[in-house]
């Protein structure tokens, strides 16, 4: 059989990628565990919360360790949460499929980094009803930085993006408490918009506004019927992020023609 250097190099691409996000996950369930408490995502190492030992380094081996220790703890056996080792599997695909879908390029590790943002704040946005700024003005922060793949041009497509995601929203926001007389908006889903912007463009705003608010209502009209609760919209927002980021190109194309007949 004739080596296909090219296929090759692609294969070993996509699997350090995946690598390289399975540890990026693991950092994500440090975040996700520890940002919404206004702690250290750096100091101090991760603990056993029932029996207080220190995780080894060997014990904390992405996916593996969770599956070798049987979900739980070396010392204690005290359970440990499917979510880890869900997150670590979710986000090695993410940086493998973007690897593979973009090859090794900027493109990649824009993709590849906005979707482990919005997988974060999807998680914890579920879990608190809140967006920790690190995901939003540092997502923000770096969808800028990534955005100078595209020279100027693609820094300012950015920076127009991130403040139609702002204003929009905080348009919204304003318009809502002014006729509901409540806070029909989080200041976290905001800055999440601005972030979003920065990455998608502010077509790619109007597009994720669009899908979040029919995702949202496709879902939770049938909940809340049953029972009146606040709604995680952050969800449905970095759903519809995502959905854009990856076909908002396609399914703009898609509308153009749409309207020329
Ligand atoms: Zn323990």
């Amino acid at each position: 059989m004739p080596l296909d250097v090219g296929g090759a190099a692609v294969a070993a691409g996509v699997v350090v990628a995946g690598l390289l996000g399975s540890l990026f996950g693991s950092f994500l369930n440090v975040c996700i565990v520890r940002l919404p408490l206004d702690q250290s995502v750096v100091r101090p190492r991760s603990r056993c919360p029932r029996c207080g030992s220190q995780i080894a380094w060997y014990d904390n081996v992405p996916v593996l360790s969770w599956l070798m220790l049987g979900g739980r703890c070396r010392g204690c056996r005290e359970r440990i949460s499917v979510q880890y080792p869900l997150v670590e599997a979710l986000v090695a695909g993410l940086w493998a499929a973007a690897a593979w879908w973009y090859g090794l390029t900027f493109d990649a590790l824009t993709a590849a980094t906005f979707g482990t943002i919005l997988l974060g704040i999807a998680v914890t946005d579920a879990r608190h009803l809140l967006i920790p700024d690190e995901y939003t003005w540092g997502g923000l922060a770096l969808g800028l930085l990534l955005a100078l793949r595209g020279g100027w041009g693609g820094l300012l497509t950015a920076v127009i993006g991130a403040g139609v995601g702002f204003g929009l929203l905080y348009g919204i926001a304003w318009a809502g408490e002014r006729v509901f007389r409540e806070e029909a908006m989080g200041g976290g889903d905001i800055k999440m918009m601005a972030m979003v912007g920065a990455f998608v463009g502010w077509k790619g705003v109007l597009l994720t506004l669009f899908g979040g608010a029919l995702l949202g209502t496709l879902v939770f009209i049938p909940l809340s019927i049953k029972k009146r609760r606040l709604v995680p919209f952050g969800v449905f927002l970095a759903a519809a992020a995502g959905i854009t980021f990856v076909l908002g190109e396609a399914i703009f194309r898609w509308y153009e023609a749409f309207l020329r007949v």
